[in-house]
C-alpha cells in the first residue's frame, strides 16, 4: 500500500480505468461467495466541506487488514444556515456540509480494490437529480447503492420531500429497479441502457420512529424488498434479541433477503441520552449501569467496545451474513472490535 503522501493525482478517467476488474461485485454476490462465513464491513462519513479525503484514507488504511468486501459512504442532505446581514436581517443559505459521496466511492474502489456502496437519499433531490446521480454511478462502475429516505432537516419537525422528489425510500427503489429494466424518466428514451444496481435498504429492529407500529413498519420494508431491494441493513441496536426477533418477524411475512446487523459501540457517557434521542433505540439496563459506573469517557469507551465485541461474537455464531460497523470516523474503536471478531 502506498503512503498517503505518495498518493498520485489522477484524472477521473484514469481513476475509473484503474479500478481493478476484480471489484464491482454486488453486495449480494459477496454474501453468496462467502457462503456461511460472516463478513465484516464498515460505514464511513464524507469529511466536512473544507476537510480532506486523507481523513477517509486514514480511517480505511487502518481497517483494510480486516478485508471488508465493501465500504458504505453516507450521504448528507443540505442544511440551512442563517447569516446576519448589515441591515440586521438574517439571510437563509443552503449548504451541503459533507458533499462528495460519489467521488469518495470511486476513490475507495480505486485505492483499495473493494466495492463502495454510496448512500442515496430522497431528501433534497428531485427524481431527475436522483436519476442523474444513478447515471454517474453507473458510468463509474459503481453498481451498489443503499436507497434511503433521509431525515427531516434540522429545525423541521417532519421529513418534507422536494416538490418533484421521492417521499419514501420505496419510491427510489422503484426508480432504480426501473433503470435496471432500462426505464428512464424521459418516456422518449426507448431501449435505454439497463443499469445493474444491487439495491440495499434500511430496516429497524426497534421500529422506525415514525411508524405507527412494528407491523406497519415491516410491511413497508417488505414493499421495498418486493420492489427490488436485495438486502437490508439494520439500524444500530444494543440488544441482540431485538435483531433476532426482527429477523424472525421479517421471515414470517416473507422477507427472505439477507439482513445485515448494523453495529456501533457506545464510546462516551453522554451517549446514554443522545443515542436513544437521535436513533430511537433502547439501551439495555446492564450496559447502562456499567456505563454509569464509569468515571471517565475512556472507561466508558472500553465498556462500549467490550459490549460491541460480545454482540458481534454472538451474531457471528448465529451465522449473520455480515457485521456492519458504523465507524463515525472512530478508527481505534472499530479496529479494537474487528481485531477481536475477525
Ligand atoms: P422509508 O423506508 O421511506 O421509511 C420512512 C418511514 O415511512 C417509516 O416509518 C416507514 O414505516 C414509513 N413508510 C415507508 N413507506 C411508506 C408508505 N409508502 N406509506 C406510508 N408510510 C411509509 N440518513 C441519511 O441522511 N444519510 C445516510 O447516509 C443514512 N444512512 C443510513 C443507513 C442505515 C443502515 C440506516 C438504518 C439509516 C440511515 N439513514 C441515513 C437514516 C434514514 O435516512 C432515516 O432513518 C430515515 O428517517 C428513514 O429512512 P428509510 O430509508 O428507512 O425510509
Amino acid at each position: 500500500m502506498i503512503a498517503i503522501t505518495e498518493w498520485p493525482i489522477l484524472s477521473l478517467v484514469e481513476m475509473i480505468e484503474s479500478i481493478p476488474q476484480s471489484t464491482a461485485m454486488k453486495v449480494t454476490e459477496h454474501f453468496k461467495k462467502a457462503k456461511d462465513k460472516t463478513l465484516v464491513s464498515f460505514e464511513v462519513l464524507p469529511p466536512l466541506k473544507g476537510g480532506s479525503m486523507q481523513a477517509i484514507f486514514k480511517t480505511l488504511d487502518a481497517l483494510m487488514e480486516f478485508k471488508p468486501p465493501f465500504i458504505d459512504v453516507t450521504y448528507h442532505r443540505e442544511e440551512f444556515i442563517y447569516n446576519k446581514r448589515a441591515s440586521g436581517y438574517y439571510e437563509k443559505t443552503s449548504i451541503r456540509k459533507r458533499p462528495g459521496t460519489v467521488g469518495i466511492c470511486a476513490a475507495i474502489m480505486h485505492r483499495y480494490g473493494v466495492d463502495a456502496v454510496p448512500h442515496l437519499i430522497c431528501g433534497g433531490f428531485s427524481v431527475e437529480e436522483t436519476e442523474n446521480a444513478l447515471i454517474d454511478l453507473n458510468f463509474l462502475g459503481i453498481n451498489n447503492v443503499l436507497a434511503l429516505r433521509g431525515d427531516a432537516r434540522q429545525f423541521e419537525d417532519k421529513f418534507t420531500p422536494e416538490e418533484d422528489g421521492h417521499k419514501y425510500a420505496l419510491d427510489m427503489v422503484r426508480q432504480i429497479a426501473g433503470m435496471n429494466e432500462g426505464r428512464y424518466l424521459d418516456a422518449n428514451i426507448i431501449n435505454g441502457e439497463k443499469t445493474d444496481f444491487c439495491i440495499g435498504v434500511a430496516g429497524y429492529p426497534e421500529k422506525h420512529f415514525e411508524a405507527p407500529n412494528p407491523v406497519s413498519d415491516l410491511q413497508f420494508t417488505k414493499a421495498k424488498v418486493d420492489a427490488g431491494a436485495g438486502y437490508i441493513v439494520t439500524q444500530m441496536f444494543f440488544d441482540n434479541r431485538k435483531y433476532f426477533e426482527y429477523v424472525d418477524a421479517c421471515r414470517k411475512i416473507g422477507i427472505n433477503v439477507p439482513i445485515v446487523p448494523g453495529l456501533k459501540p457506545l464510546t462516551r457517557r453522554y451517549q446514554l441520552n443522545s443515542i436513544p434521542r437521535k436513533f430511537f433505540v433502547n439501551l439495555p439496563e446492564a450496559l447502562v449501569s456499567e456505563i454509569q459506573k464509569a468515571k471517565t469517557d475512556e472507561a466508558a469507551q472500553q465498556i462500549g467496545i467490550e459490549w460491541c465485541i460480545q454482540q458481534s461474537l454472538e451474531l457471528k455464531a448465529a451465522d449473520v451474513p455480515c457485521l456492519h460497523y458504523y465507524t463515525m470516523g472512530n478508527t481505534d474503536t472499530s479496529r479494537a472490535i474487528a481485531e477481536a471478531v475477525v
